[in-house]
């Protein structure tokens, strides 16, 4: 093994411990929540490895990266998910290799979605990213809709060809009543959820904890965490 296999190979058990530490303290199940690997700004070999060592799930936040690094693991048994705020401009290349949006904020997005993935034939996977800083119906500062905007915008998805309504997203917040309080964050992404589900039962997934606060993520019910810095190491830029 490669000096870098090996780090991420420690890196990874590391945080498969805290995963399923948080499972048992949760009374959950470890097989009800998936890592997903974050490997914006990291290389395409670093991919390549975290593959080799049984990643399924990987993300990207911009597609100028996401695109090359994709194609050039197009042979690996990975989806991708899309995990920035994202352009209409690039929403013909990022359906060219999503599986999965997970930052769906707005209508506009969700028609350029929709028309891009029919063109390719293919069905993308969407999650309505919560802001949990932001005004009643306003915007945050990272992307992500109010959740006052959440019902709108899936039942927009939902009847979308080429789109499934998968879940929700969200970022703990750095500001708003929320700061600090990533489990009590979460606790409410996970209400959202429950009120969602009773009129798209299908849309099940729920996106949420970082490589600082999985564990709260975990707790309070999220289906999926996002773990970059912690399995791959602190990014050289800001990303
Ligand atoms: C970068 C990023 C992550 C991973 O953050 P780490 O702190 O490096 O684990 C998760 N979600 C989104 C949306 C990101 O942009």
């Amino acid at each position: 093994m490669t000096d870098r296999k090996a780090e991420l190979a420690a890196n990874l058990a590391r945080v498969e411990e805290r995963i399923t530490a948080a499972c048992v303290a949760a009374g959950r199940e470890r097989e009800e929540v998936t890592l997903i690997v974050v490997t914006k700004t990291y290389p395409a070999s670093d991919v390549r490895m975290l593959s080799e060592l049984g990643v399924r799930h990987v993300a990207e936040n911009r597609d100028q990266d996401a695109a090359p690094k994709a194609a050039a693991c197009a042979d690996l048994p990975l989806k991708w998910h899309f995990v920035g705020q994202l352009q209409t401009n690039k929403v013909r290349s990022v359906v060219g290799y999503a599986d999965v949006v997970q930052s769906v904020d707005r209508s506009r997005l969700v028609t350029a979605l929709s028309k891009e993935a029919v063109r390719a034939e293919r069905e993308v996977g969407c999650l309505v990213q919560v802001a949990l800083d932001a005004g009643a119906n306003g915007r945050g500062d990272r992307g992500g809709v109010a959740p006052g905007g959440i019902e709108e915008l899936a039942d927009l998805v939902a009847g979308a060809p080429g789109l499934r309504l998968d879940g929700l997203m969200t970022v703990a917040p750095l500001t708003g009543e929320y700061a600090g309080r990533e489990r009590a964050a979460f606790g409410y992404l996970m209400d959202l959820s429950t009120d969602l589900r009773r009129t798209h039962p299908a849309a099940t997934m729920v996106s949420a904890g970082m490589s600082a606060d999985l564990e709260q993520a975990v707790a309070a019910g999220a289906t999926h965490v996002r773990v970059g810095t912690a399995v791959l190491g602190v990014r050289p830029r800001l990303g």
